[in-house]
């Protein structure tokens, strides 16, 4: 006997999850299979001391809060799975962990698709794809495996002891690479740290967190990425109860930077002359968001306290001011590159007309294409917040709509037979 059923959410982390709240509410009967357990991604898939990098009131559904820590803090990520875990439970999500699916088809002649799971086959009207856009670490093919350092992507980071003695070549300056390096700094580890180019919006300005100006002022839910910018990782951090990640700050307590690590040749490696242009840009950025929460506040009137002193950088470190552009591994005693050099994802159990050439989804707000195939959790699927917890919700819901609007269109029959 094959199992059938309406739709199939695949995955159940937040994507899932917030996809089954809204399916349910229209009643749409589903299923959601997850591989491991519900938000996985929360526990085994982030090091140890990962917090939320948005403050609890605002990294979170919008039907329930964290009762875990207090609205302004940064939630732990074992905190983070246990809320998603309890929401789901909460609206009473149907998931069977521990099936992965493992090929989806089209059924051949009539509606619906043949999906092959670790535990048998299912068919489905609809699949929703929610799979993460984290999924499979990234590391550019630049030092060859037998160059006498341990590589790891900082997916598999866990902790500063886990680390060979010695100092660790950190690269990529968003969240994850800027984050890392802080920690292995304050572990007492010599750190260097290449960054490319990124944004770094101020931990808080005036009393608001940033999470709040960018809501205030649209940015979250901006529709589009600036063209030129698909590369621009953002720095941010709710570590250490949370501070606006400045490189300079960095600097000054010990950390090397240094810009885009290029090429490895000879046990050494080399990096492009572009720290000083990609922290001015960085710079740039932050200033830009002040400027535009002071413009807001005056036009609407917000008695918010002044912050002068959040326009006064840091002083240049020397690293900034007479770049390394190479670092021979053995000479300064690096044992480890760590990689926070981003994700893939990988659909290729969609085996399904949903993609374009280069193995991209092919969507729009995560209708796809092909009929019957929904996306969620895709980068700016939607809009900029669309990987974040309190952005899928808000995708999942249009994904759900549309749903419910085609399930009305193949419930109708004509009242009488055309003539
Ligand atoms: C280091 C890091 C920190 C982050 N911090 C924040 C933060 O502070 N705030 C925030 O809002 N966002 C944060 N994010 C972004 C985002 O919230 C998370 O990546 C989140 O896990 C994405 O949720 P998701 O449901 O889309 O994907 P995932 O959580 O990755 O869930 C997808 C699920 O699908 C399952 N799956 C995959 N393939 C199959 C298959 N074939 N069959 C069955 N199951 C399958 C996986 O096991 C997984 O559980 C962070 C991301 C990273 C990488």
């Amino acid at each position: 006997m094959v199992e059938r059923i309406d739709t199939l959410v695949v995955g159940a982390g937040q994507a899932g999850i917030a996809m089954s709240e809204h399916l349910g509410q229209l009643g749409v009967p589903h299923l959601v299979l997850e591989k491991n357990r519900v938000a996985e991604a929360w526990r085994s898939g982030r090091w140890d001391a990962l917090v939320a990098n948005g403050p609890a009131w605002h990294d979170r559904f919008p039907n329930r809060e964290h009762d875990s820590c207090g609205p302004d803090d940064f939630p732990a990520k074992e905190k983070v799975a246990d809320y998603l875990c309890s929401y789901a439970e909460m609206v009473g999500a149907p998931i069977r962990t521990g099936i992965e699916v493992r090929r989806a088809t089209r059924l051949p002649g009539r509606s619906g698709f043949r999906v092959e799971t670790s535990q048998g086959v299912i068919e489905a009207q609809r699949i929703i794809a929610a799979t993460g856009a984290f999924q499979y670490p990234v590391i550019p093919p630049l030092v060859p495996g037998d160059a006498g350092v341990t590589q790891l992507h900082s997916f598999d980071y866990r902790n500063p002891g886990q680390l060979p003695d010695g100092a660790v070549l950190v690269v990529g300056g968003g969240s994850s690479g800027a984050q890392i390096a802080d920690e292995l700094n304050r572990a007492g580890r010599r750190v260097f740290l290449s960054i490319g180019a990124h944004d770094r919006p101020p931990r808080a300005y005036r009393g608001r967190d940033y999470c709040w100006w960018l809501g205030v002022l649209g940015l979250w839910d901006q529709a589009a990425l600036e063209p030129g910018r698909e590369h621009v990782a953002i720095a941010v951090s709710g570590a250490y109860g949370g501070a606006t990640m400045d490189f300079r700050r960095l600097a000054s307590e010990g950390i090397t930077l240094v810009g885009v690590t290029r090429s490895f040749e000879n046990g050494a490696l080399h990096f492009a002359d572009d720290l000083a242009a990609n922290i001015a840009d960085g710079d740039a950025n932050y200033l830009s968001v002040l400027d535009a929460a002071d413009a807001y506040a005056e036009r609407m009137g917000l008695d918010l306290p002044e912050e002068p002193e959040a326009r006064v950088a840091w002083p240049d470190p020397d690293c900034l001011t007479d770049p390394i552009l190479e670092l021979d591994l053995a000479q300064e005693g690096i044992s480890t590159i760590l990689w926070a050099t981003g994700f893939r994802q990988d659909f290729g159990w969609l085996e399904v007309d949903a993609f374009d050439g280069a193995g991209r989804p092919v969507h729009q707000r995560g209708v796809s294409c092909e009929p019957g195939v929904y996306f969620l959790g895709l980068p700016w699927q939607s809009r900029r917040g669309s990987t974040f917890i309190w952005g899928v919700w808000h995708d999942a819901k249009h994904v759900a709509d549309q749903i419910a609007i085609q399930r009305s269109y193949e419930a109708y029959s004509p009242a009488e037979a055309w003539a």
